[in-house]
């Protein structure tokens, strides 16, 4: 704006002032889109209107409009970086409109989508798995299941049911967590929020600091999250304390607050259960560990995922 502020300024302080000002004129004027407008709006356009606009005629040929020059958003060469211009009759004179620009338009979309995910010591490319880009074999029956499933229960909770979620096992890279980051990211896309926490280093976490503050926070979040996903649990080496005060709490407040659930884990339920049982002391705990296991059971189906493990 200044810019051009400016240049009008020398000009009408230069000699060759008329020469410069109908050469200016005729390139505003020979402009497409401009052209394109005052044709398109003749009846409306008065005497002396094109003249008195000339200044913002000049900014609107300068600006880029949907994203031409700008290559990026950081690279937005426009006055207001995401906005471009659009010409309005607005009084006696022709007007800019400013509107966010397509890559604007995108970028905050997809900073809302972000901000719906959550997650805690979860990599990032996970959070980036989409349903339809999940690369399934042929005989991968079981990964067919878990994604109609997770699909399944996707569409139910958009048309506002609770239903369970899904308990996910099976060994070591096949896919556990890559699922429950497309799931996340299918919930986004319909403005549903959900957490995916990597269980074994948010108990360490907690394990270090149980009266720190943002930790208390953290919990919080965990606990009323509408949809939780708890990533790998089993392969956490769990104090009762943990497995009574922390998940016994969550998996309790969500149940009775029917806040949907999901879990990953390289045991099946039997096997979880045994682990759950004994403490790091080595005490067998049988009964603690039943009660957890029915709340995991009454929020989430079990599914076995079969495959070949796709790490490295
Ligand atoms: P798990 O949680 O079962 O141990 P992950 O979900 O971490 O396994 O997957 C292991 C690796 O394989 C990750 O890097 C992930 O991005 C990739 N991966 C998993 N499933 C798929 C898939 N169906 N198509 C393509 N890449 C996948
Ligand atoms: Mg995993």
């Amino acid at each position: 704006m200044e810019h051009m502020k400016n240049s009008f300024k020398n000009l009408t302080s230069r000699p060759d002032f008329n020469d410069r000002f109908n050469d200016l004129k005729n390139q505003v004027l020979n402009h497409p889109e401009i052209k394109a407008f005052i044709t398109n709006h003749a009846s409306e356009i008065e005497d002396g209107m094109v003249e008195r606009s000339l200044g913002k005629l000049f900014e609107f040929m300068n600006q880029s409009k949907n994203c031409e020059q700008c290559p990026t958003l950081s690279e937005c060469k426009n006055l207001l970086e995401g906005y471009h211009p659009r010409l309005v009759i607005q009084g006696r004179i022709i007007d800019l409109q400013y509107d966010k620009c397509p890559t604007k338009e995108a970028h905050d979309e997809r900073k809302k989508h972000e901000s719906l995910i959550k997650s805690m010591y979860i990599p990032k490319d996970i959070l980036a798995a989409q349903f339809d880009q999940i690369d399934v074999e042929m005989d991968e029956a079981s990964r067919f299941k878990a994604i109609s499933l997770a699909q399944d229960f996707v569409e139910q909770y958009n048309n506002g049911k609770r239903p369970k979620g899904i308990y996910l096992y099976g060994s070591f890279g096949v896919g556990k967590t890559y699922i429950l980051g497309a799931i996340a990211n299918e919930l986004a896309a319909h403005k549903i929020s959900s957490m995916l926490v990597y269980v074994p280093e948010f108990m360490r976490e907690l394990k270090g600091s149980f009266q720190n503050s943002s930790l208390d926070e953290k919990l919080d979040v965990v606990k009323k999250i509408p949809v939780l996903m708890l990533d790998d649990i089993g392969a956490e080496s769990m104090s009762s304390w943990m497995r009574d005060d922390i998940l016994g709490t969550i998996l309790q407040f969500r149940m009775l607050e029917n806040l949907p659930t999901f879990f990953s884990s390289n045991f099946n339920l039997k096997q979880l259960q045994h682990h759950l049982a004994f403490s790091q002391r080595g005490e067998e705990e049988p009964v603690k560990a039943a009660r957890i296991m029915e709340r995991i059971k009454h929020m989430a189906i079990p599914i076995e995922l079969i495959g070949r493990n796709r790490r490295g």
